[in-house]
């Protein structure tokens, strides 16, 4: 165990390299289908294996998402490009290099901006965004007698994000992948899901002493499915590093992988060891020119992100920032929300309504919000009649929302006058309820009128149960203190 005063001497250092596969149609360089999970081998003609003589052919989807992923990370976005090939020898990758992006990658720079722990705010800069292909898959059997392989996803499109060597907690780095997820998931480039694999991170991990000149030795840690796994695993490597330095060892250059069942890690290979990959442009594919007018297109058509959804909410409909950013925190729900503003105009009730009952319901019944059966529209002319004291919030929310759930033709006003819920503020009928209780407890309207008005809301309960809870509040509560100053 590293103490916490030794662990304060040194600065730690992280840089992410992310991979994304980006859900496009087919696959990067052939029509080979993209779709995840089908039978292994399936997918795999004669240009994903790298036959002799199959040509490929470039995928446009695939280039439209990178340059997406780039825009929404202010990149500059390269206009001349070409793709390399990196050769190495894997039992998964049949044609013994992967098509990348090495010396011109699609996109150059950039920021994302990360918020974490209480109100910290870094800007983490990115060195590129590349495009290139993934390999296929080794499936190791559990007592390692076999491996199988699947080349399934050779050819898979990916991005990959390589940030420069600037976050400095694992906080940090956990936010930074938390929001890069956000990102591809509102541009819909990948599903960020990291247990399938769409979404990948590799940490390189160094540390130094405060104020020291040059960066120390970095370790790469690979393999991790999980944010939170990269964040124990960033970690881990931290103290392994320091407990090295402390006891007059040294770091090597190499190549790691984290175990979160263990939480150990053990080394792969040492640099010394590492690939020549031996890179030169890939002759089969003709360079990229990415003109203007295709660029303002895509420009043109980027889909709102999450954190331009929390400006719009905060800056449009005058919502608090924890509120937005929970309405904002997935796509749809962001969407759903923002569609439902434009029909009302009871931002603030909407975002109730949103957070509250809508949300538990689909928890509850395990649906998405694409999934929901009541509408936008629905929602909105339930809250037009709370507004207009036609119904209370309890009973919107208990009888004519669980109500519309089951009749999705319905309008909210029909729903309500089928279940007979519209409130009565009907002055008469109120009144005589009214006169009903006062004369059922004259001694407590005799305690009243001495002084006790903390009875009234006792009475007010009294017309409310007697009315089935129709009574309109405001009109019943005017009613009820203008009886009790008359009454003897
Ligand atoms: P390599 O040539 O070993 O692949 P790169 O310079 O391409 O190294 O960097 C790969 C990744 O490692 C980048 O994300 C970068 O930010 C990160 N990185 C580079 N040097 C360090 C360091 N000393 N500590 C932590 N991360 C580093
Ligand atoms: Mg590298």
């Amino acid at each position: 165990m590293i103490s916490e005063e030794v662990r304060s001497k040194y600065q730690l250092v992280v840089g992410l390299e992310v991979h994304a596969q980006l859900q496009t149609k087919s696959k990067i360089f052939c029509g080979d289908s993209n779709s995840f999970g089908d039978p292994p081998n399936t997918n795999i003609s004669a240009i994903s294996l790298g036959h002799p003589g199959a040509m490929p052919k470039l995928n446009k989807k695939a280039v439209e998402y990178a340059i997406k992923m780039g825009l929404a990370c202010q990149s500059k976005i390269s206009e001349f490009q070409f793709f390399d090939r990196k050769n190495y020898f894997y039992p998964d990758l049949p044609k013994g290099y992967q098509v990348t992006q090495d010396k011109t990658p699609i996109c150059v720079g950039g920021t994302v901006p990360v918020k974490f722990g209480e109100e910290q705010v870094s800007e983490v800069i990115l060195n590129r965004i590349h495009l290139e292909e993934d390999a296929g898959k080794s499936i190791h059997t559990e007592d390692h007698s076999d491996t199988f392989i699947d080349l399934n996803r050779a050819g898979t499109p990916l991005i990959e994000i390589v940030t420069e060597p600037v976050i400095h907690s694992a906080e940090e780095a956990g936010t930074f992948l938390t929001e890069v997820r956000k990102m591809v998931r509102f541009l819909e480039i990948c599903d960020g899901n990291m247990e399938e694999g769409s979404l990948r991170c590799d940490a390189n991990v160094s540390v130094m002493l405060h104020g020291a000149k040059e960066f120390g030795k970095k370790v790469e840690v690979k393999n991790m499915n999980s944010i939170k796994n990269v964040v124990k695993a960033i970690l881990h490597e931290r103290d392994r590093q320091i407990g090295l330095i402390e006891a007059g060892g040294e770091v090597i250059s190499e190549t790691r992988t984290y175990d979160p069942d263990t939480g150990d890690s053990f080394g792969m290979r040492t640099k010394e060891e590492l690939n020549d990959y031996r890179y030169f442009p890939e002759p089969d594919l003709s360079p990229l020119r990415i003109t203007n007018e295709w660029l303002q297109e895509i420009k043109d058509n980027m889909p709102m992100l999450s954190s331009e959804y929390i400006r719009k909410f905060k800056d449009t409909y005058g919502l608090k920032e924890s509120d937005a950013q929970v309405l904002a925190d997935q796509r749809d729900m962001a969407h759903f929300f923002d569609e439902l503003c434009k029909i009302t105009k009871n931002y603030k009730a909407a975002a109730n309504w949103i957070m509250g009952p809508f949300k538990s319901y689909l928890n509850e019944k395990g649906l998405s919000v694409v999934e929901s059966e009541i509408s936008a529209n629905q929602i909105a002319q339930i809250i037009e009649l709370v507004d207009e004291g036609k119904l209370s919030f309890s009973t919107a929310s208990q009888q004519l929302f669980p109500y519309l759930i089951n009749h999705p033709l319905e309008t909210a006003q029909e729903a309500a006058q089928h279940l007979n819920l519209f409130q009565d503020s009907n002055v008469d009928s109120i009144q005589t309820i009214i006169n009903e209780v006062l004369i059922n407890q004259p001694d407590k309207v005799k305690a009243y009128k001495k002084g006790k008005k903390g009875l009234l809301g006792m009475f007010m309960g009294e017309v409310m149960k007697k009315s089935k809870g129709k009574a309109d509040p405001k009109v019943a509560n005017k009613l009820l203190r203008d009886s009790l100053e008359t009454v003897n």
